[in-house]
This record gives C-alpha cells, sequence and structure tokens, in this order.
C-alpha cells in the first residue's frame, strides 16, 4: 500500500516537473533549467517504475512482462549512447538528433502497444482500441521520423512518383482495416498474424508518407512527428494505466501541436499543404531568371566602413553562420558598431537555421542582450527605414519571391524584407542555394552587395576593419 502511494507520488511529482520545465523553455534565459528540471522528473520516472516492480503487487501492479536484466543492459545502453552522442553533436545537426530520438519515443510506445495487441491475455476492447491506436501513430513517427533524418542528414532526396497519394491513400486504408481486424480477432486463439500485419503497414506508411515532403517543410514535418508521440506516448500510458506516461505524452502532444502550427503558420502553410503538395521541390523552377545575372561584390573592410558610418543596421542570422560558428565574431562586430553610435538590431525568422529558435540559441551563446532581437513580425515594417541590412548565411527566409513570384515554390512563405533596406550586404561562400533548393534573385538587386566568404573569416575581416577606424 505504501509502495503503491510512493510509485504514485512520484509520478505526480514527475508531471509538476515535465509541466514546470515546459514552461522554462518558453523563454531562452530560463530554457536550460527547463531541460535539467525535465531530466530529474524522467529519472525519477524511471527510478519509481523500477521500484514498483519489486515492491508492488496484485492490481496495481504493471502488468508488463519484464525481464530486469534486459531494462537494466538497454538503460545502460541508451543512457551512455545519448550522453555521448549528445554531448558530441554539433549545434547543425541538432535537428537530425532531434528527429531520431523522437522517432524513438514513438517505436516505444508502438512496442509497448504490441505488447497488449500481441499478448493474448483478457484485455477491454477500449484498451485494445487504445493502444491499437497508439501503435498506429507511434509506428508512423517511428519510421516518418527516420525518413526526416536521413534527409535532413542529406542521406536521402525527396520521392515523388506519379498517383503518390492514391497509393498512400490505400495503404493506409489497408493498415486501418488490418488493424480493427486484429483488434475484432483478439484472444488466446489469435496467431496475431493480422496484428503482426498491421505492424508493417503504419511502418510502410510512416515511409511512404515522409518521402515525398519537399526539405522546406521538414521543420514542420518534425514538430508534427513530435506531436504523433506525445499522443502515442499518452494513449500507452492509458492503456498501462501509468498516469506519469499518460501526462509526459499529452504535455508532449500539446506542445507539439502547438509548435505544428505557430511553424506551419510562419511558413504560411496549412498542414495538409504540408504534408500533401510539393512544397519545397528542388526540382521546381522558378521563374526568376538569376542564371544569367552577375552578382556584386565587396570586400569586407569596405561593407564593414558603409555600416560604421550608417545610423541603423538590421542583422539577420541564418544557417550559415551556425555552420560557420560565428556568433560570437558577429557579436564583437556589433558592439564595435555600437561604440560607433549606429543603431544595431537582429531579426530573427522562425525558420531560420535547422531547427525553431535555433538563431535565438546561437546569439544567447554570444551573449547578445534579448532586448535586440526581435521577431520577424516585430521588425518587417522597420526594414524600409533602415540603412544597412546585414544578411549572414541566410538565404530562404530573404527570398522576395516568397512574396512576388507565384511560380515559386517558395511563394507565400513569409519572409524578412531586407530587400526594403536602403542597402544589402550579404554574407555568404559563394552561389550556393537555400535549404529549399530555389535561387534567390535578392542577391542580383541594385541595392544588393556580396561579401563573399566563410561568415567567420568575413566576420574577422570586418572586426579588424572596425578596430582600424576605431584606431584600437
Ligand atoms: P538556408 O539554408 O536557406 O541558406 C543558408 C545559406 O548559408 C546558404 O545559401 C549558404 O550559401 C550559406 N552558408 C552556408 N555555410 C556558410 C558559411 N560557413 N559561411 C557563410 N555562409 C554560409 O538558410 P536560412 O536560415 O535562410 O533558411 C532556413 C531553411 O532551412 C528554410 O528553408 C527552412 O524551412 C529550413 N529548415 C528550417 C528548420 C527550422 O526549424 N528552423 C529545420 C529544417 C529546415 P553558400 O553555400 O553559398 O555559402
Amino acid at each position: 500500500m505504501i509502495a503503491e502511494y510512493i510509485v504514485g507520488l512520484s509520478g505526480l511529482i514527475a508531471a509538476a516537473l515535465f509541466i514546470y520545465s515546459l514552461k522554462s523553455m518558453s523563454s531562452p534565459v530560463t530554457a536550460v533549467k527547463g531541460i535539467v528540471v525535465a531530466g530529474y522528473g524522467m529519472l525519477l520516472v524511471v527510478l519509481a517504475s523500477f521500484f514498483s516492480i519489486f515492491n508492488v503487487s496484485g492490481e496495481a501492479a504493471s502488468h508488463l512482462p519484464i525481464n530486469i536484466l534486459l531494462a537494466i543492459i538497454a538503460l545502460v545502453l541508451g543512457g551512455v549512447w545519448a550522453a555521448w552522442k549528445g554531448k558530441r553533436v554539433q549545434m547543425t545537426a541538432m535537428p537530425q538528433m532531434v528527429a531520431l530520438y523522437n522517432g524513438m519515443g514513438g517505436g516505444s510506445a508502438a512496442a509497448l502497444a504490441a505488447v497488449e495487441l500481441l499478448g493474448g491475455r483478457y484485455t477491454s476492447s477500449l484498451s485494445l482500441l487504445i493502444a491499437f491506436l497508439g501503435a498506429l501513430i507511434g509506428c508512423v513517427s517511428l519510421t516518418g521520423s527516420v525518413i526526416a533524418w536521413a534527409k535532413l542528414d542529406s542521406r536521402l532526396n525527396t520521392y515523388r512518383y506519379s498517383q503518390q497519394k492514391a497509393v498512400n491513400a490505400v495503404l493506409f486504408g489497408l493498415t486501418i482495416i488490418l488493424g480493427l481486424i486484429a483488434v475484432i480477432n483478439y484472444g488466446p486463439d489469435d496467431s496475431g498474424i493480422f496484428a503482426i500485419l498491421f505492424y508493417v503497414g503504419a511502418l510502410a506508411f510512416g515511409i511512404c508518407m515522409t518521402l515525398p515532403i519537399g526539405g522546406a517543410d521538414m521543420p514542420v514535418v518534425i514538430s508534427l512527428y513530435n506531436a504523433f508521440t506525445g499522443l502515442a506516448v499518452g494513449l500507452e500510458g492509458y492503456v498501462m494505466d501509468s498516469p506519469a506516461l499518460m501526462i509526459a505524452g499529452m504535455v508532449v502532444g500539446s506542445a507539439g501541436t502547438l509548435l505544428t502550427v505557430l511553424m506551419a503558420k510562419a511558413m504560411n502553410r496549412s498542414l495538409s499543404n504540408v504534408l500533401f503538395s510539393n512544397f519545397g521541390d528542388s526540382t521546381a523552377q522558378s521563374s526568376a531568371d538569376t542564371e544569367q545575372k552577375e552578382m556584386k561584390s565587396v570586400d569586407p573592410a569596405d561593407a564593414a566602413t558603409t555600416m560604421r558610418y550608417a545610423a541603423s543596421v538590421i542583422i539577420v542570422p541564418g544557417y550559415g553562420l551556425a555552420v560557420a560558428q560565428a556568433q560570437q565574431k558577429l557579436y564583437e562586430t556589433v558592439k564595435l558598431l555600437q561604440d560607433a553610435g549606429v543603431d544595431v538590431k537582429f531579426a530573427i525568422h522562425p525558420v531560420a537555421g535547422r531547427m525553431p529558435g535555433h538563431m535565438n540559441v546561437l546569439l544567447a551563446e554570444a551573449g547578445v542582450p534579448y532586448d535586440m532581437i526581435f521577431d520577424m513580425d516585430e521588425i518587417n515594417e522597420s526594414f524600409p527605414n533602415t540603412d544597412v541590412a546585414l544578411v549572414i548565411g541566410a538565404n530562404d527566409v530573404v527570398n522576395p519571391s516568397a512574396r512576388s513570384d507565384k511560380s515559386s515554390p517558395i511563394y507565400g512563405m513569409p519572409i524578412l524584407d531586407v530587400d526594403k533596406a536602403h542597402e544589402v550586404f550579404i554574407i555568404k561562400r559563394g552561389r550556393g542555394k537555400g535549404y529549399s533548393g530555389v535561387e534567390n534573385p535578392l542577391f542580383f538587386n541594385e541595392n544588393s552587395t556580396m561579401v563573399f566568404g566563410d561568415a567567420q573569416a568575413v566576420l574577422s575581416k570586418m572586426v579588424e576593419a572596425l578596430k582600424a577606424l576605431k584606431g584600437v
């Protein structure tokens, strides 16, 4: 009885810690603390699970068949691997890692459901139905996330063929039918063949559903699968009679859903559009004829001098800043400009970089004060009154064809209106396209000048030039 009470209380405390950690993650100032708090919550639940195996018996005991040795080996292997990987991962490879871990969450929920669906012992029809739903969502999240990981890691290209949507719809329908047969047939005499076929169908559907989704939509897709995983875990929490699992799943599910909605909104896209249209098709051509045009370029010192004598500068960081790890040099440049009396602001696009909040994390790492950082909606109207917009390793998020070129695959995505500034400097290494694979007419505009080079090297030269002007 006391043991039961301890396990229940641990679940409640862990749930409170998860909710608190999520709240902390709403601000960059408290986000790191939030992650640590969630980790403690997780640890508590794991310890409580082991405690319950040894101390709780009868009705209240977990009805999972547990092999303690295997569970401990899995925990140690998983924990050591995750800690090692987490320490080594590059910031730019974070979305891939998130996609992979998210997939594992979905896979775990599907595995839990398999214990119910293939167990052959008595369980209520409602539990079976919920286990079936959780398994479906978990499987789609598992294989969908693995495909998203492979795409983000440049191991796999977008794959499309004619009638793909119809084939996917048939596969989905068949999977549902197989799952329902498995639920109806369930019992001690059931061979489990329908449940196994249902699993194969659900796993295959995750792959087929994700293969045609274009690169620029990946952020939305990853957060959608994150929501799926949360939902699957929550549903299995109900089946396993585990309040902690239910709450953790629902917290992840609702946070993932909100993030999906916000990101889809930031890209001005409906969810069905993300999933079923060919947005971000790298083979699609925009009508922007940029092949023959020339880009003007200037060396870093000249660009720095122009900024030094400007009244206002807005800085737009993008993925290239993260690749170059140039955030410290950037802030050094900014401080020198501020010393010279220039009004400097940062403009952040919601999907700049490769994960939600990527740029905020980079700038926070360099110590940039939060009051210098503005979201797209807050700052867009300031560009026409700004002397210089400095774009650093950003491309898609400043591509004006999204605003004006109906034939562009990224038409409709809100962008930062840097082209409206009096003068635009763009730091990038060469003519490389953005993540969506679409040409950017911004680079050929009258008021645009390229500053070619790696962001770290260019900013170092800018710092030197600004120091020389200052007489340091
Ligand atoms: P993009 O990926 O569109 O462009 C980045 C640019 O940086 C490239 O054109 C590249 O040009 C340049 N670059 C790369 N390395 C360096 C370097 N070392 N120094 C200087 N420049 C460099 O970036 P954006 O931030 O504009 O857009 C983000 C894109 O990623 C969007 O399409 C978004 O949908 C997608 N995405 C976003 C996610 C998110 O959650 N934020 C997740 C997944 C995808 P060059 O090679 O010529 O140097």
